[in-house]
């Protein structure tokens, strides 16, 4: 499924067979890029977690949810790309492992954009993505204000 409108593109496919190793069909891939200002388009239901957040937008609850996730739920490998208004000192993103337990925070060359990165267990990708926006809204000493411009979460 995919749709494109207002700058966001939003698709929800398997992935074929051709396009990856056998012992990998049957993974599922969740990603979009969101526009600009880190909105997301209109139609942006696939995008929205049990709670009514839009996963680009971040979900506290999932994040929370992280800690108790059924072990019989997928893992699945998340990245969320931001830009960030000021600079995130480097002793903070070399923090985030503590804090985030199994996340990542990195700086790509550009500046002011930060790729943040994990596994967790969560029932769909849209929960994983919103868990780990979530953990950014709840930990705003490392970034207090953040633009969402890409997602994408993979079950491993
Ligand atoms: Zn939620």
């Amino acid at each position: 499924m995919s749709a494109k409108e207002g700058g966001a593109i939003i698709a929800t496919r398997p992935v074929s067979p051709s396009e990856q190793p056998a012992r990998l069909s049957g993974r599922r891939v969740s990603e979009a890029k969101l526009g600009s200002r880190g909105q997301s388009a209109t139609d942006a239901a696939p995008w929205i977690c049990p709670h009514g957040s839009h996963a680009g937008n971040g979900c506290v609850a999932c994040y929370h949810a992280f800690s108790q996730a059924d072990p019989a739920l997928p893992t699945w490998t998340i990245a969320v790309w931001f830009t960030s208004e000021r600079p995130v000192p480097i002793r903070v993103l070399k923090d985030v492992r503590r804090h985030g337990d199994r996340f990542a925070l990195d700086q790509p060359s550009t500046p002011l954009v930060y790729l943040l990165s994990g596994q967790s267990r969560a029932a769909t990708g849209t929960e994983a993505i919103a868990g780990l926006v979530g953990f950014l809204l709840d930990n705003r000493n490392i970034v207090d204000a953040f633009t969402v411009t890409e997602i994408r979460a993979v079950t491993s």
